[in-house]
């Protein structure tokens, strides 16, 4: 399989308020089509480590390589470029602009790739709003929708560009139990049916459990892999 994501001897240090170091000797990989997931308690780094993996922070000892290129050997304009166009996030909370549609939400990255014209993208909105079930509510402003559709816009936005890799960072944290295990199935049902790559951080182990691989980190180090 594809290596999509590799980090080798990654370190991360916060210096305020003191010294502190965070991530320790990181070295992991993340293949094409597989649904992996980083598990650990809270403070463990988790947060940090996926930030670092998605290229949103690049302050760090060591290299992440995405695609075999370094992230930080990429200037700030081909790193906003490969973010747009090959990462997808989806966060705890959902951050959708709140005065605008479901479907302009979703279609917001595509139109800052800007390789479709405004009727494809629309159609490819359709399409990924169609996937999350949730297609009826497509012109609806986001801030009517229940916060587990407002999850799935924020999925189907990841999706629009077609990444590569999608990261999301405890996406189920701030839904009820049943939205956070439909919106967990909607992430399940992208890797087994349409092969996306994702990496899920969660502390639920029910969720982590049913992904591929369980990446585990206690006080910033991987103490266990499978
Ligand atoms: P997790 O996501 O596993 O809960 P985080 O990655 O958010 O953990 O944080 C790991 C550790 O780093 C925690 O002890 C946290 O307090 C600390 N930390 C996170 N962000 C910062 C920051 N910007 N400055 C200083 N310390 C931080
Ligand atoms: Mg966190």
């Amino acid at each position: 399989m594809k290596k999509v994501l590799e980090a080798k001897e990654l370190n991360k240090y916060f210096y305020e308020p003191v010294e502190f170091h965070v991530l320790k000797d990181i070295n992991l990989s993340i293949y094409s089509g597989e649904f992996a997931s980083i598990v650990g308690p809270s403070g463990s780094g988790k947060s940090t480590l996926l930030y670092a993996l998605s290229s949103l922070d690049r302050e760090y000892k060591g290299q992440v390589l995405f695609d075999e290129i370094e992230l930080k050997t990429l200037t700030n304009q081909k790193l906003a470029h490969l973010r747009n166009k090959s990462i997808g996030f989806i966060f705890q909370f959902h951050f959708l602009l709140a005065d605008f549609t479901a479907l302009d939400n979703v279609m917001l990255p595509g139109l800052k790739l800007g390789e479709l014209t405004h009727e494809e993208l629309e159609e490819k909105a359709m399409q990924k709003l169609d996937i999350l079930g949730i297609a009826d509510q497509a012109t609806k402003n986001v801030n009517r929708l229940s916060g587990g559709q407002q999850q799935r816009v924020s999925i189907a936005r990841a999706l629009i560009n077609e990444p590569r890799i999608i990261f999301c960072d405890e996406p189920t944290g701030n839904l009820d139990s049943k939205n956070a295990m439909n919106v967990f199935e909607m992430l399940k049902n992208l890797t087994r049916e349409f092969d996306q790559t994702i990496l899920m951080v969660t502390h639920d182990d029910s969720f982590s459990s049913e992904t591929d691989r369980q990446i585990q980190l206690l006080d910033g180090k991987i103490i266990d892999r499978q």
